[in-house]
């Protein structure tokens, strides 16, 4: 689509553009697999000398039009869904690595990304270095290794909420001929545009805001085209020497800028196979219709019960990067003036006891593992998600034992904080 478009056009219209007579919405193509003519045609596909669909795990009309809609948003060339948004972080990376490689990876990212990143890709023989999001240029020079092949972290970091100062590790990854892989499932493209600020992927657990009802587990992976993958050629081998498995095509030769979500596609799906189902990528796409008016409604939502929270005697401490004097503010101002995400985290005076204590208090906000939905959730990350960490790790992320992640939904905001009202009046 034409990206005169302003994002909110892009939300609505994106990706699904009918022909005469065809559907005006699209549609779920409920289909494992696509018909042919000819012995032949079909063999030209598994060559990857046509394009089309033959197979669903490879690809499906529904999955292409709402991947399609994401890369409008995210200003990308190409994109792709995946299962999750843990699958999408994992073939993020392996589409770039083999054994005996080395990533570099932000400290303060999700638990199931640390947990993939720090131990299961490393069984599988690629490590990871994990960096300090405000380490300075020379701290991070000295991460990178030979075999370092990629840097990966959040816009804005769940749950720790770090905004990260996607310039700087932008520079350090390109000044050593690797990509920047930036997850920016919280800010969302409505808040964030990474590609400008220096990113060369984005990946997001659509799960979240994206689809933002909780219905859909979901992921995606968009390419900026950006980045040269022939111009450090003996650092990516999988996409700069033939692949067997195709014939001996070169996907750098082959598909240009099109290189890495083609090879994702054509090899890592055809073999690992996390696709979404078309089902979910239609729920998706009703999620995303709606995504520029949720996301302002939440940050609007967040930043009333982050104030109303840093006035309350019983409050430690809050963060939220949209309330002037956060430690995150001035970031937040450059890589996404208009709103961060729904999401705060505060502690309590009385420590992790009283924070867990008054979570039990809480009507309207329920406790779940979600988050960033459009009803307000809670959840104690030390109790819940970051449960399989020690206390030196769990600070290394940025969550503190007593920390309370508040997930803001749209509902009104009074009613939010008078829920938190009663809760807090409940606990000593
Ligand atoms: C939830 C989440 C993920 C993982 O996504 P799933 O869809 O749950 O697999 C990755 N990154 C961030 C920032 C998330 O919040």
């Amino acid at each position: 689509m034409s990206k005169n478009y302003s994002i909110e056009t892009k939300c609505v219209q994106s990706g699904w553009q009918p022909k005469k007579g065809e559907p005006r919405v699209v549609p779920i193509y409920q289909s494992t697999t696509f018909k042919y003519d000819t012995s032949e045609q079909m063999g030209r596909l598994f060559d990857l000398e046509d394009s089309g669909y033959f197979y669903t795990r490879l690809q499906n009309p529904t999955n292409d039009a709402v991947a399609a809609k994401i890369c409008d948003l995210e200003g990308g060339y190409a994109a792709m869904l995946t299962s999750s948004g843990q699958a999408a972080s994992f073939y993020a990376i392996m589409n770039i690595v083999e054994a005996g490689d080395h990533i570099i990876c932000v400290s303060a990212v999700y638990g199931g990304t640390y947990n993939l990143y720090a131990h299961t890709i490393r069984k599988m023989g690629v490590e990871a270095t994990f960096v300090d999001p405000h380490a300075s240029e020379e701290e991070l020079n000295a991460a990178f290794r030979d075999n370092t092949k990629a840097v990966f972290g959040e816009s804005i970091a769940n749950p720790a909420l770090v905004v990260l100062d996607i310039e700087k590790f932008a520079k350090a990854a390109h000044e050593h001929g690797v990509p920047l892989i930036i997850d920016n499932t919280f800010a969302t493209p409505i808040n964030c545009h990474p590609f400008e600020w220096g990113a060369d992927i984005v990946i997001h657990s659509t799960t979240k805001y994206m689809d933002g009802h909780a219905i859909a587990v979901g992921g995606a992976i968009v390419d900026s085209g950006n980045f040269d993958w022939e111009a450090n050629a003996e650092k990516f081998p999988g996409l700069t020497t033939p692949d067997e498995t195709y014939h001996g095509i070169v996907y750098t030769q082959k598909f240009g800028k099109g290189a890495y979500i083609t090879k994702a596609t054509a090899q890592l799906m055809r073999d690992l196979g996390s696709i979404q189902s078309p089902q979910n990528a239609f729920l998706l796409n009703v999620g995303l219709e709606t995504l520029h008016l949720r996301v302002p409604r939440h940050c609007e939502n967040a930043k009333k019960v982050a104030q109303y929270l840093k006035k309350h005697e019983k409050v430690a401490w809050v963060n939220c990067a949209m309330v002037e004097g956060d430690k995150y503010y001035e970031l937040a101002q450059k890589y996404m003036p208009n709103g961060t995400c729904g999401v705060i985290t505060f502690g309590l005076k009385g420590g992790r006891d009283a924070s867990v204590a008054m979570m039990d208090h809480l009507e309207l906000t329920a406790i779940v593992t979600h988050v960033a939905d459009s009803r307000t959730c809670v959840l104690h990350p030390a109790s819940h998600t970051h449960r399989q960490m020690n206390e030196k790790e769990l600070l290394e992320a940025g969550v503190q034992p007593d920390l309370i992640r508040f997930s803001v939904g749209t509902e009104n905001a009074d009613d939010i904080i008078a829920d938190l009202e009663q809760a807090l009046e409940a606990v000593k």
